[in-house]
């Protein structure tokens, strides 16, 4: 009886522990072709996620350096400040500019038939903020933008 109930014990204790240090990952997919749009306006995530993973799908043809897509989330405010300095910092740091503490979190870019994906704390976002996401490959980002809402 005593060996049972000890062993009911550890057994919630591991349970809990494991729900503690994986927290609750919410996952984002969203795709962009080569008609230069994403298929989404709008993404929204919970207030109770501890990470978030967006999974970009180039589902066009065309090639990266041709039509490039990236997934950029900032502040709309911050929006075309981010997405005119990307512009300026070139493929090969995937229209990011290096160190922008006002980029929340981006992926590299992909061409079509390509997928990535990344992954971010929810502890980086406030809930109420306004946030944006988009593509900062040169031009897109007029077009290739969305509201991300989170709470
Ligand atoms: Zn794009």
């Amino acid at each position: 009886m005593k060996l049972t109930r000890t062993f009911a014990t550890l057994a919630l204790l591991t349970v809990s522990a494991g729900a503690f240090a994986q927290g609750k990952v919410c996952a984002v997919e969203i795709g962009g072709g080569d008609n230069m749009q994403f298929d989404k306006k709008e993404i929204a995530v919970a207030a109770d996620c501890t990470e978030i993973e967006v999974t970009l799908k180039h589902t066009g043809k065309l090639p990266a350096q041709a039509m490039g897509h990236n997934w950029v989330l900032t502040k709309t405010a911050d929006l075309t400040a981010a997405a005119t300095d990307g512009m300026g910092a070139g493929f090969a740091a995937d229209h990011v500019k290096p160190g922008d503490a006002r980029v929340i979190a981006h992926t590299k870019i992909v061409g079509g038939g390509q997928t990535t994906s990344i992954k971010f704390p929810a502890s980086k976002l406030k809930k109420g903020e306004a946030y944006s996401f988009f593509c900062s490959f040169p031009g897109h980002y007029s077009i290739m933008r969305g509201t991300f809402k989170f709470g």
